[in-house]
């Protein structure tokens, strides 16, 4: 696929770069080159801030359900366009075609659908003081908002942030992450067709340390809804501090599966490996550490490295592969360098710990087998860093409590797994894990209306349903006296 360069989108119209610099975008499972984009700095900012303002006064006074109805035009769009969207997100982030085929673009489409049907909540809320008076609340947009997103989920990530706050009436400037531009590029053009209003979204390409410091810092955005790392995370916290902005962050994670020895077996160890390594292992909410009850470690030891061993690790256009390129050289050699070290904390190498070599058009691509690892205790640098990549560390537990106690000791907490056919059991544990979020005998189960976030280092606030309704508004207690 040859492409022209990636252009921002402001005022409703893709242009260059104003200082006409560019970054160059390069296809993980192939290293070469696929394209060029704009390496924006604050005088593109400028344009797109000066689009939004003239902007926010029509789409604020606009019905929400006319607001709604542009998501749903978007989504329609998407829906359209989607094998060619399931194709730029495949060469930018070399992760499988079948998965971007069945998930990331699909899910794209879902974002903006299910936050136009939101449109029909009840967002006000009545308290009422009987022969005194009544209060009443109204959820009001912010005006201009921030939503900055990485590269492992491109288009699915960024589309959960823009959609909510386009519902909500606020004016958006959006930044992709400068790893995987194509499909945000793709739905500034869908977003054109389907004629939103110039100035509504933004969308500006770049560095995050050039053209994303300068939205964290701009004294018109009001919020800024953030996903990535836990550093950037903390960074953006500071920044926003001396506005008092509003600030959305869904940042790193170490998670946890709790594996019993009365868990359905099977169930457990197919949804383990896909917890474990989907998407390269780079999603937030995949496993590196899991915690076996004893009586069962040396059982699933052997079935997890052998069905670990089937997968299949490619080029991302074959339909068999099951685990494509990671995303770039960089976050490649931090994987591996995050392998050496776990190699000299004492790891024994069960499966993987090294690069596999893909013949053929991928020869000179990032690819890591998936890693298996045993013999560390939870305090190593390897169980407590997010390494984000297909390695995972195995650990044994006598009892319940150590599990719980094991699973906590992390500055991370994003998501856990319980594995147990104990009810009670299960109740037990999960209330007591130090996580946003607890799967009982699952794992990435979503229903788009519950929060979505993390405590500790993961993360401050909720996304999700109402949760993000509600950070992409104000809200007024109007209290009418009688
Ligand atoms: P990153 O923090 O390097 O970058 C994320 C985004 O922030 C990019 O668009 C980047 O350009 C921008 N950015 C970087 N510095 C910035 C600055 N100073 N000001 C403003 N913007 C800046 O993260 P990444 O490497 O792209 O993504 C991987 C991380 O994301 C992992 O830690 C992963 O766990 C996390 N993540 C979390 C969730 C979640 O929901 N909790 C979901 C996906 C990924």
């Amino acid at each position: 696929m040859s492409l022209k360069s990636i252009a921002n989108y402001i005022n409703g119209e893709r242009l260059p770069p104003i200082a006409n610099d560019y970054l160059d975008t390069i296809n993980p499972a192939t290293n070469e080159k696929i394209t060029t984009l704009p390496n924006s700095n604050k005088y593109d900012l400028d344009l797109a801030i000066n689009a939004a303002k003239k902007a926010i006064p029509i789409w604020q006074a606009m019905p929400m359900s006319e607001r709604a109805s542009y998501l749903l035009a978007i989504a329609k769009l998407i829906k359209k366009h989607k094998d060619t969207l399931a194709e730029l997100e495949c060469i930018d982030t070399g992760k499988p075609l079948q998965t971007t085929q069945s998930v990331d673009i699909p899910r794209a489409a879902e974002n903006f659908e299910f936050f136009a049907k939101c449109a029909n909540s009840d967002f006000s809320k009545v308290y009422d003081m009987q022969d005194k008076g009544i209060n009443f609340t109204q959820q009001k947009s912010l005006g201009i908002v921030a939503c900055i997103s990485p590269w492992n989920l491109p288009l699915y990530l960024f589309t959960w942030k823009i959609a909510p706050a386009l519902l909500m009436g606020n004016c958006v400037i959006a930044k992709p992450s400068e790893v995987t531009p194509l499909t945000a590029d793709y739905l500034a053009k869908l977003c054109i067709e389907a004629d939103l209003p110039a100035g509504v979204l933004n969308i500006l390409h770049g560095k995050g340390n050039k053209i994303g410091q300068a939205i964290i810092e701009h004294k018109d955005i009001k919020a800024i809804s953030f996903t990535g790392g836990t550093e950037t995370g903390k960074h953006i916290a500071q920044s926003a501090a001396k506005d008092l902005k509003k600030v959305s962050l869904e940042l790193g994670g170490k998670n946890a599966s709790i594996i019993f020895a009365d868990c359905d077996f099977e169930k457990m160890l197919a949804t383990t490996i896909k917890s474990s390594f989907s998407n390269q292992g780079q999603i937030c909410l995949c496993t590196s550490r899991l915690y076996i009850e004893n009586s069962i470690y040396e059982q699933f030891k052997n079935s997890f490295v052998a069905a670990a061993a089937d997968l299949i690790v490619g080029d991302p256009y074959n339909q068999e592969t099951t685990q494509g390129a990671v995303v770039s050289e960089l976050h490649y050699n931090k994987i591996l360098s995050h392998i050496e070290q776990a190699k000299a904390e004492g790891a024994v190498v069960l499966l993987g710990g090294e690069v596999k070599k893909v013949p053929g058009r991928c020869k000179h691509g990032f690819f890591v087998k998936p890693t298996i690892l045993e013999n560390l205790k939870t305090d190593s640098k390897t169980n407590q860093t997010e390494i984000f990549g297909p390695v995972v560390s195995l650990i044994p537990f006598n009892s319940e409590n150590e599990a719980i106690v094991e699973a906590n000791n992390s500055t991370y907490g994003l998501c856990s797994v319980v594995w147990t056919q104990d009810i009670n059991r299960a109740h037990r544990v999960s209330r007591k894990l130090d996580t946003g979020i607890v799967w009982v005998n699952q794992w990435m189960l979503r229903d788009l209306r519950t929060p979505f976030g993390g405590q500790k280092h993961s993360g401050v606030g909720r996304e999700g349903g109402k949760y993000a309704l509600e950070f992409f508004s104000e809200t007024t207690n109007i209290c009418i006296g009688f």
